[in-house]
């Protein structure tokens, strides 16, 4: 199933239907469920009963095939550590695995990037034929998290798809993709569902509180519905009072507290805010967290104009390294003292 607020983009795609491009680049912010409007749509392309609207019948043998995850005429490509997330199967990614395990191999922590062995086992896939007579579809999400190598593999493909297979790519990062990847894709925007229709959802979702978090969200409501049962919340808002607390900041209780989360979580928190800061100060009015509008609103008075514009640069670096290992406590320290120093 789409999303509600996906209808539209549905009902226009279709439109493409009889001629529809060999590579379709969904892109627009995470959060907003393009992965699972893909994987409808791939299932719409295979199932064997089809209806006008593209709709997929959810009943034909091609269907069934797709709801267990075993279709021959389908592939998703994903980075490890979503795979896992997200419960997204591939039964030879499995079996790889499990060989690690029973090996007694240390359990390293799943990759973030889509590898270049994933590309060439996606290439031997659509260099057979169809087992359907159908076309062969592959989704591959996010396609930033390709690295450079698996980027140039799938490049070539793309420059000469063969005939019959239709790939669905997503990216929230559009910027982040080769220019020669995108220019081999019909690119297609999907945008963020209206405020209205997105905190109905949440709300029919069971999610108190859905117009905060939507707007700490950017809008998303997929990333809304994650942090309202997000375990690190509690240390998230303390996280906030510090950082409202401006001047009083406690850096080393910061380290402290927050040694043991992921650096690219709290570096999101410290960004959020310092857009705020700025929106507070430059538009009158926050985006992410208009319930810490007095905050910002003091905050943003009292920050130094050019150390300001010092301090967001240095967290835009760190957020350049955060998926490397670093010592967590330390980045917290040093970050949080860089934002006590606004206010000196
Ligand atoms: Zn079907």
């Amino acid at each position: 199933m789409i999303y509600p607020w996906q209808t539209d983009d549905w009902n226009r795609l279709q439109q493409l239907r009889d001629h529809w491009p060999h590579a379709l680049l969904l892109h627009g912010q995470a959060g907003i469920g393009k992965l699972r409007f893909a994987q409808h749509l791939a299932q719409g392309l295979l199932c064997e009963d089809r209806r006008a609207n593209g709709e997929p019948c959810g009943a034909c043998v091609a269907c069934n095939w797709f709801a267990q995850g075993n279709h021959p005429d389908y592939r998703i490509v994903v980075p490890e550590a979503l795979a896992a997330e997200a419960g997204i199967g591939n039964g030879a990614d499995e079996k790889a695995e499990k060989a690690d395990t029973d090996d007694g191999k240390k359990t390293r922590a799943p990759s973030k990037e889509i590898k270049i062995e994933q590309i060439r086992g996606l290439l031997d896939f659509v260099g057979v034929g169809s087992h359907r007579g159908g076309a062969r579809v592959v989704v591959l999400a996010p396609a930033e998290a390709l690295n450079i190598a698996a980027a140039n593999a799938l490049l070539k493909t793309l420059e000469e798809p063969p005939a019959g297979v239709v790939f669905l790519m997503v990216s929230a990062r559009i910027d982040r993709l080769l220019p020669t990847i995108i220019s081999r894709c019909r690119q297609w925007p999907m945008s963020l569902p209206a405020p209205q229709a997105a905190t109905q959802w949440l709300a029919a979702q069971g999610v108190a509180e859905a117009p905060a978090l939507l707007a700490e969200a950017g809008g998303a409501p997929l990333t809304a519905l994650a942090l309202a049962s997000d375990e690190n919340r509690a240390l998230r808002d303390w996280t906030l009072k510090q950082l409202a607390a401006g001047p009083e900041c406690d850096a080393f209780a910061c380290g402290e507290a927050l040694q043991k989360l992921p650096v690219p979580l709290v570096l999101g928190w410290l960004q959020r805010w310092m857009y705020d800061l700025l929106a507070q100060r430059t538009a009158g009015a926050p985006r992410y967290f208009p319930q810490a509008s007095a905050a910002l609103t003091r905050c943003a008075s009292q920050a130094d104009a050019s150390a300001f514009a010092r301090f967001t640069r240095a967290v835009t670096r760190q957020r350049a390294v955060e998926n490397h290992p670093l010592n967590a406590r330390l980045v917290f320290e040093e970050l949080f003292l860089g934002y006590r120093e606004l206010f000196a």
